[in-house]
């Protein structure tokens, strides 16, 4: 076979509507998008490879091959995909793939090849046979692109069936062996099982192995945060959300700009534009005024050496202009500006096309969180629709029999719950959909429902209390017994205890937090375990800024663990950012963190702190 002769194209121009309208071929899969498994599994058998979309135009052009939109309107279904690649392609056969078939045979092209011309037929396409049915797949072929005024006229007449146009040309079936080759994806479901399951998930004890020294009851906060990072993993859905509802959500790929921005060389100043040529280095240059560039118009003029254009902020560089002058650096004689000598220099004042963005670069990168800037940014582009990744769905309740909620009254010895509120106001932050499951009594059966319907409906879950060494607390058993679950005693203060790992019941998975159950220890496990996994889990990176700010007064500490200490970062007297400790510093006691603006991090290895050293902050404003 010459590989010369056939053109690949993907089949990417779907509604994707089983799939709940997102493009099919932009949907994340081992890694990368489906359609970009295609292409590397397409690109070794033909010449060259396009892709057929009628969506996403420009985030399908950034893997480098062209990009065909249907010519039928209305997505006309698959023949309109091949009716747009017989019209382009410059060789003598093509050959299609749907951009859902990411393990499509690596010897297609040359098989369908192979029966064609033993056939003399105009179109072959791929079958398999499973359990004795006979199965035939329409959108692998390989077809002469000498087809094209046949297909045309059958779509002009309204024909949309691929069986229904065979009977006027020659077609040929070829038999593959592989039926699992052309499996399709057709839902977000399918597509996560398949993305998953592949790649066998790590086992806790396998990631921990990777510790040189590990220690499950005295483990340093740094390992906990590693072995965490490399146990989750990402939830690969994605869905295309209008630009205002993307606020806060993370991007699911990098947004590739359509176009320059600004689009055209344009003035940064009401004054004068004109060529740099005219300016002169010793006498005032004296240039004739023929007109007004406004913003938003094009000047029509073209203004000869000797001339100028008076120009808005904004307005597009006159043809032949290449530097304003401000109007405030120049006099006005009738129809003719006078300009000091060394008033600018050629090219100043003006903005130049894609200055801040190159048609075809990436604005914004796969991962980002969107803020106001970037609606914005992506505003510019005229972007109207994004991908994001779909929200992570978490699970939350509290343990204990000491418990109430809100609204019940305080029995003897009994707390309200404040737990599930501090937790609940954490995941909003973050963006999660919450699954608010209340609170779970210390009794086995109702912790193990509980667990398991969380883990049937949640990615992960989040619970407080139980982790410790309470007689009454079944959770630890519990957990251990649905799932990889390990249980730590980290080196730190406050929140010793943490259990963590991922349950399964009835088929589905989620990762699992035990978190400490005094109210401080539960927000600074939060922060400091937590709220990283479900970023990643969410597919974004925003690792915690930490500032430096100078202490106050004396801390004392022991080297040996870490300690959060609530403070109050303001302004000192001679204007440096100053940090001090708030009151009591007790596990148990929330007001701490309600009166701090930050924490203070002691490391692992610091000793006691000396009125005046730096200490390493995390602000609570503008936490997510
Ligand atoms: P535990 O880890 O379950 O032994 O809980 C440790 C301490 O935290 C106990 O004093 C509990 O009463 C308290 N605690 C546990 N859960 C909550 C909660 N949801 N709200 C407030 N306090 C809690
Ligand atoms: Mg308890």
């Amino acid at each position: 076979m010459n590989k010369e002769s056939i053109s690949g194209l993907i089949l990417a121009g779907g509604r994707g509507t089983r799939m709940g309208h997102v493009d099919k071929g932009l949907q994340p899969f081992g890694g990368t998008t489906m359609a970009a498994h295609v292409l590397a599994r397409l690109e070794p058998q033909v010449a060259t490879v396009a892709i057929n979309a009628n969506r996403n135009l420009d985030t399908y052009a950034a893997y480098g091959v062209p990009v065909w939109p249907d010519d039928t309107p209305d997505y006309a279904g698959p023949l309109a995909g091949l009716q747009a690649g017989l019209r382009r392609c410059a060789t003598t056969y093509l050959l299609t793939a749907p951009c859902d078939s990411p393990f499509l045979p690596a010897d297609l092209a040359e098989r369908l090849h192979e029966g064609l011309r033993a056939a003399g037929a105009d179109l072959a396409v791929a079958v398999t046979e499973e359990n004795g049915r006979r199965q035939v797949h329409p959108v692998f072929c390989l077809l002469k692109a000498s087809l094209e005024p046949v297909l045309s006229a059958y779509l002009d007449g309204g024909g949309r069936r691929m069986d229904g146009w065979y009977p006027q040309i020659k077609v040929t079936e070829v038999l593959f062996d592989a039926a699992d080759a052309f499996r399709n994806i057709n839902t977000l479901d399918e597509l996560r099982d398949l993305d998953t399951t592949p790649s066998t998930p790590p086992r806790l004890a396998d990631v921990v192995s990777c510790l040189s020294a590990y220690d499950p009851d005295a483990l340093p906060v740094r390992d906990a945060q590693r072995i965490i990072r490399e146990f989750v993993t990402p939830v690969r859905a994605t869905e295309m959300v209008a630009l205002r509802a993307a606020l806060g959500r993370v991007l699911a790929a990098d947004i590739v700009s359509p176009i320059n921005v600004p689009a055209h060389d344009n003035s940064a100043m009401d004054g004068y534009a004109l060529r740099g040529s005219d300016l002169t280095a010793d006498a005032p240059a004296r240039l004739r005024v023929i007109g007004t560039a406004y913003a938003g118009r094009a000047f029509d003029g073209s203004p000869q050496p000797g001339e100028c254009v008076r120009i808005m902020t904004g307005g597009v560089m006159p043809a032949g202009c290449d530097s304003v002058v401000p109007q405030e650096f120049v006099s006005v004689e009738n129809d003719t500006m006078v300009i000091a000598p060394g008033t600018i220099r050629t090219g100043d004042n003006r903005r130049l096309a894609g200055e801040d963005l190159k048609a075809g670069s990436a604005a914004l990168r796969a991962g980002k969180i969107v803020r106001p800037a970037d609606l914005g940014l992506l505003a510019s582009l005229g972007v109207a629709e994004v991908p994001v990744q779909r929200r992570l769905r978490v699970a939350f309740f509290s343990t204990g029999d000491e418990l109430r909620s809100i609204g019940q009254p305080l029995d003897e010895g009994c707390v309200y719950d404040s737990n599930r509120y501090t937790i609940y106001g954490m995941l909003q932050r973050l963006g999660c959909d919450l699954i608010d499951m209340g609170v779970v009594r210390d009794d086995p059966q109702a912790l193990e429902q509980a667990l398991r319907d969380a883990c049937e409906n949640a990615d992960a879950i989040i619970t407080s209390g139980g982790v410790s060494v309470g007689a009454a607390d079944y959770t630890k058993q519990i957990m251990a017994r649905l799932g990889d679950v390990t249980f730590w005693k980290i080196g730190m203060r406050p929140g010793r205890p943490l259990a963590f790992g991922r349950i399964a019941s009835n088929g589905r998975s989620a990762f699992l937090f035990g978190l400490p159950g005094n109210p401080v220890a539960v927000m600074v496990s939060f922060y400091f375990f937590a709220r990283e996994a479900l970023l990643r889990m969410m597919g974004a990176e925003a690792p915690l800024a930490l500032v430096r700010a100078r202490s106050a007064a004396t801390i004392r500490k022991k080297p040996g663990r870490t300690e959060y200490q609530r403070g109050i970062l303001a302004s000192g007297a001679d204007g440096q950012p100053t940090v001090t400790i708030t009151g009591s510093q007790g596990s148990g006691i929330l007001r701490s963190m309600s009166e701090a603006n930050c924490m203070v991090v002691l490391h692992d290895e610091q000793g006691t702190v000396q009125a005046g050293d730096m200490v390493d902050v995390l602000l609570f404003e503008g936490l997510i």
